[in-house]
């Protein structure tokens, strides 16, 4: 079966505000794929429907790999960052945001995060309104491309209805 690949959302090497060496715990986000097969039939993929129907307890077979082309050199003077994603391509952000709010560092951050709505689409809300709210050199818009429930126009999150390419 061929492999398919999926973000960690969290920390790996950072648990219960402890560093720790070794990756013990990964969370994973994803959306239960689904299309129109050549009769025409709705059908759920293949790996998402797998992992949708998991419990508690159940063993998988999966490998890691570390993406070494995600913040190369974090600690040179005035690292800059920018971030533009849409859906649950949000998940390898939130993990290096993450990161940078666990090691303190200083990261100058603009992000572009396109969803549905700002509310059920919008996945990590709280944790990026959080990080984002009051981080003095940093912002994130949050563009809806359809519905705007919270409104949540605070220092350093800005959001907006429309699609991506205007905002950017
Ligand atoms: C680097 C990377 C990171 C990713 N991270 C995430 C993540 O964090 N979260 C997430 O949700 N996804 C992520 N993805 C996407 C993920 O890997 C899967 O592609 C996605 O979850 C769909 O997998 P699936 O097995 O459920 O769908 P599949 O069963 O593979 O179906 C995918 C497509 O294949 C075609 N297809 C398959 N079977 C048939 C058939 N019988 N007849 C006709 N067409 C067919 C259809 O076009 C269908 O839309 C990531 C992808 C990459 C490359």
């Amino acid at each position: 079966m061929r492999q398919r690949y999926y973000s960690i959302v969290n920390d790996p090497y950072f648990e219960n505000g402890k560093k720790q060496d070794d990756c013990r715990k990964i969370k994973l986000c994803f959306t239960l794929h689904h299309f129109s097969n050549s009769k025409g039939e709705r059908q759920n993929g293949l790996s998402t429907s797998y992992l949708n129907n998991l419990t508690i307890g159940d063993k998988i077979t999966c490998s890691i790999s570390q993406n070494t082309r995600v913040l190369k050199n974090p600690t040179s003077p005035n690292p800059k960052l920018l971030i533009i994603c849409m859906g649950t391509g949000v998940v390898p952000f939130v993990s290096i945001l993450s990161q940078i709010k666990n090691l303190a560092l200083e990261t100058q951050i603009t992000m572009f995060y396109q969803c549905r709505d700002d509310s059920r689409t919008c996945y990590y809300r709280k944790f990026l309104i959080d990080f984002f709210t009051d981080r003095s050199n940093s912002s994130i818009h949050l563009i809806c491309s359809r519905d705007i429930a919270h409104n949540t126009n605070t220092s350093g999150v800005i959001t907006r209805k429309g699609y991506l390419k205007e905002a950017l």
